[in-house]
């Protein structure tokens, strides 16, 4: 799932009007690499010049660190309520400038202007939520005295302070979401940031943060490096002064980033399969609307989309004749077009590669329905019945625009199906029966369960993470900000009287 930049892909084409050649940020300085490298970043749909941006090497994200030091130092002796007067102002920033934000994200990413709209529009809420929550370090006073023999003579309590240097690193499919899920509740919790934005959506990431730096937050505590994954993200998370890793992205990068952390606290949230059970008592047509969203928003670029459906043989007719038609009304075109309801894959290379593997699920038995032609980065919706749940096309992550059924005799066949692969990030289950869901939401192994909705479904405040090769940690503001502060235990000794 490795993200190139589409600079590689297509002829070099024309400078889309107001495409900026950028600087990244070095804890305060805007500024080029080093170097003096810089890459071109592209339109996915049709290869326009969206921005220019440096190419970092290690010695920037060097320069960073030393720089976000003595940020860490300075931001977390600065009083909560401070802070988040700083971030409040940064949400008002992230409000005015969503429409540009949005326009940003839908060029970069090839995402239709209406989700990416959508997409933008929660920056300033989220900063809000992240920004209450750093004010909210409570720690617990520690009744002591219950311990055999310590009586009365001491208090002790547990002090909430920031881990100091926070190493974020984002993917392309929510350039603006995910990059906020993690600067909010790490500049609201006192912490210094490195961010590492994925190498084809750099802009979004630094349009972003020139809203903290806008909204008065001090020099040093935040920076943004721009380059190639691998070097920049090995620089980072192998550095010493690193105390906190905060990675969204795949499950190979994951693996890879736990090789090498050294003792840090990590938060990975990783790639996934999810699974939707429609068991026989459901609402079909509801199930069947769900699904035509939760498999095809940001042209299933999502880490919760929907990748395969489980029916009980009595309704599996019936769903699908209820699903194709809502599939084939999904409209690919121009991302840039409030017309267009379906946008591009990343790359072309990663439309090929999720074209590829539904030509291969066709060629070990599966029944195409309809979609899964491309044309560049375009694949059309598709929708693939009869899916052995051992294939690859269940197996391993898609992350594209198609859904793969399969049945189950019963429920506990569905469940197993449904638990069956190594991730574990999402789940639906769609049924009238309240004992069976109580069941599901006990027995299903995902961090996100849903009852009668898709696991494409998320807000911002809720913890949100996964099980098994999905991930460790949660995010979300509260869960954040306490994944990335520590707990001092703390004892006043006095003396017996
Ligand atoms: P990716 O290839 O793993 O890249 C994610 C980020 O890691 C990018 O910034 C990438 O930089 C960087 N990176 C690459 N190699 C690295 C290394 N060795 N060390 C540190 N960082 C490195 O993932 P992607 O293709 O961008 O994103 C899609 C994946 O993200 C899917 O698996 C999806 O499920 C997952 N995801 C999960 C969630 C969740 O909440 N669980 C949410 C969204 C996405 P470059 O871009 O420069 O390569």
């Amino acid at each position: 799932m490795g993200s190139c930049s589409v600079e590689f892909i297509y002829p070099r084409k024309a400078r889309q009007a107001g495409a900026d050649k950028m600087e990244m940020l070095i804890g305060g300085d805007w500024r080029p690499a080093v170097s003096g490298r810089a890459e071109d970043v592209t339109s996915p749909f049709d290869g326009t010049v969206t921005g220019t941006v440096p190419v970092a090497d290690a010695g920037d994200v060097r320069a960073a660190l030393d720089r976000a030091e003595a940020g860490a130092a300075a931001w977390r002796r600065t009083p909560a309520f401070e802070r988040m007067t700083i971030l409040m102002r940064a949400a008002e920033l992230a409000d005015e400038r969503a429409e540009q934000t949005a326009q940003i994200i839908s060029a970069e990413a090839g995402k239709t202007i209406t989700e990416a709209r959508g997409e933008a529009s929660r920056s300033g809420d989220l900063i809000r939520l992240a920004a209450f929550e750093g004010t909210q370090l409570y720690g617990d006073a520690l009744p002591l005295d219950a311990n055999p023999g310590t009586g009365l003579d001491k208090i002790g309590f547990t002090l909430h302070q920031p881990v100091g240097i926070v190493a974020a690193i984002t993917p392309f499919n929510y350039p603006a979401l995910l990059v906020m899920h993690k600067l909010a509740p790490a500049l609201a919790a006192g912490n210094a940031v490195v961010l590492k934005p994925a190498r084809t959506t750099p802009l979004t990431a630094l349009a972003l943060a020139r809203c903290f730096t806008d909204a008065g937050l001090p020099d040093r505590v935040l920076s943004v490096v721009t380059g190639p994954g691998r070097s920049l993200g090995d620089a980072l998370v192998t550095d010493p002064r690193v105390r906190k890793i905060s990675f969204t992205g795949s499950t190979a990068t994951g693996q890879r980033i736990t090789r090498l952390a050294g003792i840090k606290k990590l938060s990975l949230e990783l790639g996934s399969s999810c699974p939707v059970v429609v068991l026989p008592d459901a609402d079909v047509e509801l199930a069947a609307s769900a699904v035509a969203a939760g498999g095809y928003i940001n042209a299933g670029q999502v880490c919760i989309s929907v990748q395969r459906v489980i029916t009980h043989p009595a309704i599996g007719t019936d769903f699908l004749d209820a699903l194709v038609p809502k599939v084939e009304a999904i409209r690919t075109g121009n991302p840039g077009s409030a017309d267009t309801t379906m946008g591009t894959l990343i790359t072309a290379a990663e439309a090929e590669r999720v074209e590829g593997s539904i030509r291969q699920a066709v060629a070990d038995g599966a029944k195409l329905l309809t979609g899964g032609e491309r044309d560049g980065a375009i694949i059309s919706p598709a929708v693939v019945a009869g899916v052995d749940p051992q294939s690859s096309f269940s197996q391993d992550e898609l992350f594209g625009p198609a859904v793969a059924v399969s049945s189950a005799e019963d429920w506990e066949g569905a469940i197993a199906q449904a638990n069956g692969t190594p991730y574990g990030l999402g789940a639906g289950i769609f049924t009238a029966d309240v004992a069976g869901a109580v069941r599901a939401i006990r027995e299903i192994d995902a961090g996100n369960v849903h009852i009668n909705w898709t696991p494409l479904w998320r807000a911002d405040l809720m913890p949100y993470g996964g099980l098994k090769a999905s991930g460790i940690g949660k995010e979300g503001p509260r869960s954040a900000v306490a994944e990335m502060t520590d707990a001092k235990t703390v004892i006043l000794h006095g003396r017996p009287w």
